[in-house]
């Protein structure tokens, strides 16, 4: 089977992006739907490393989305555990 070329996130598409990160933190064994072309089982690592910032990184082996989303969070939610 041939993959599709990488291709980042289009700038439209970052909202829809970002609800499938939070879909997927409320219930990670739950299948995501890609925010390019809708296909589930789209994949997400997260790549946080900063406390005030999260990373997350998405591919779709469907249409071949590969993406780093940046989310900087402004307002801390919760106390720090650490
Ligand atoms: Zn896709």
């Amino acid at each position: 089977m041939t993959k599709p070329a990488s291709r980042p996130l289009p700038p439209d598409r970052i909202k829809a992006a970002m609800k499938a990160i939070w879909a997927w933190r409320a219930d990670a064994n739950k299948p995501v739907a890609c925010p390019v072309c809708g296909a589930g089982g789209l994949v997400i690592v997260d790549r946080s490393a900063r406390p005030h910032a999260e990373w997350y990184n998405l591919s779709c082996q469907v249409c071949g989305l590969e993406h780093v989303l940046h989310i900087p969070m402004s307002t801390p939610i919760g106390g720090s555990d650490i």
